[in-house]
């Protein structure tokens, strides 16, 4: 059983007949819990638990301080290439995109370790499209043995692979992955993705699965935020990390939170994803999940960001490049979308530690 079955057994129109019927009484109840069931879940992505933020804000607070401390870990992602096959109508890297198509060489990569290195980060997010054929299983290999001279540890961000693919990185030393599903709902997913190997949905949605099968010691989540309703995506990307911990409980698992941002191609999403249904998300999902990692990105802007720490977030990018070998070269092409944030990694820890946080430059010791 995977989490394809899983997602198979909820039924959707219930889901959203809860959220639409869930009330003040039944938020109070789930924050009242020690346990939250799926139902307490629901009830906090429901547009009733949108006039109960700050009792939410403080009780997702207090359960990350609990489990987590206040430490903040950062880390940057490194873009090894641009190519892609795939038609992802919200993406800058797009397949018929006219951009200028890199992959760095073992030299460009190592050139760019040594800039992450020196702001003090020992943990990167390695990433590319997906194009088998020139960024492949060995090419990602080869890239983490030049990178395992600089950071203690390594995770990818990459097309979903076979089991024997990820046990083949977990040997080269990457032992993180994370795996935006973008759309849980397989109805609005197709659409979105109309050419390419990404419209396998299910090989998309297990592969967290394989990749805890061959051993990885950390997995990721996410929806895009913005491409469907977002209070339903939220509730299945819950699922999805809560099942992730109950399957492998060994395996810390993370979920991020993105919301869509502007990329070559000028897609416009037709959800609109607030501000305040961000806090939202991340309150409920801190409170079903006390245990869960919870990463946020760049994309959100400065000032949201230095609030949002409080909430359940504890994992942060710093000093972004979305360029394929923007740091060494100081190139600047049109990255895979634009980021709100581009504090260096002093600059961010700085921030954190005004506001009483440590941060952590590792992932793991
Ligand atoms: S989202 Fe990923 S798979 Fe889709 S076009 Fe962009 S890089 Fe390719």
């Amino acid at each position: 059983m995977s989490f394809y079955d899983v997602l198979k057994s909820v039924d959707m129109a219930s889901v959203a007949s809860a959220l639409a019927a869930a009330t003040e009484a039944d938020v109070l109840r789930a924050l009242a819990s020690e346990r939250p069931t799926r139902a307490d879940f629901l009830a906090l992505l429901s547009p009733a638990a949108a006039r109960q933020l700050e009792p939410m804000a403080r009780r997702a607070h207090e359960l990350t301080v609990r489990h987590f401390g206040r430490a903040i870990n950062l880390f940057t992602p490194l873009y090894l290439a641009n190519h892609c096959v795939n038609r992802c109508v919200y993406c800058g890297f797009n397949t018929h995109h006219d951009i200028n198509r890199r992959q760095l060489t073992l030299e460009e990569v190592e050139a760019e370790a040594r800039c992450i290195a020196a702001t003090g980060l020992r943990h990167i997010l390695l990433l590319t499209g997906e194009a088998p054929r020139t960024s492949s299983v060995e090419y990602m290999a080869d890239c983490a043995r030049v990178l395992a001279k600089y950071f203690a540890s390594l995770s990818v961000e990459v097309y979903p692979l076979d089991e024997a693919g990820y046990a083949r990185l977990l040997e080269a030393g990457i032992d993180g992955m994370t795996m935006f599903q973008e759309v849980y709902d397989e109805a609005a997913y197709l659409p979105l993705h109309p050419g390419g190997p990404k419209r396998d949905y299910r090989f998309r949605l297990e592969a967290p699965d394989r990749a805890c099968a061959a051993g990885f010691r950390q997995v990721g989540v996410g929806a895009l935020l913005g491409l469907h309703d977002w209070r339903s995506e939220a509730f299945c990307t819950g699922l999805h990390a809560d099942y992730l911990q109950s399957a492998y409980p060994s395996v810390e698992v993370n979920v991020s939170v993105p919301r869509i941002r502007p990329q070559t191609g000028g897609f416009q999403p037709k959800v609109e994803v607030g501000d305040r249904d961000l806090v939202q998300y991340i309150a409920a999902l801190r409170i079903f999940m006390p245990r869960a990692g919870i990463t946020l990105s760049s994309r959100e802007r400065p000032g949201l960001r230095d609030n949002l720490l409080r909430l359940g977030v504890t994992r942060m990018s710093a000093g972004v490049s979305t360029s394929v070998g923007g740091r060494a070269t100081g190139q600047s092409d049109p990255g895979q979308f634009e980021i709100s944030d581009d504090r260096s990694v002093a600059e961010m820890a700085a921030m954190f530690q005004s506001q009483g946080y440590q941060p952590v430059y590792k992932d793991w010791q």
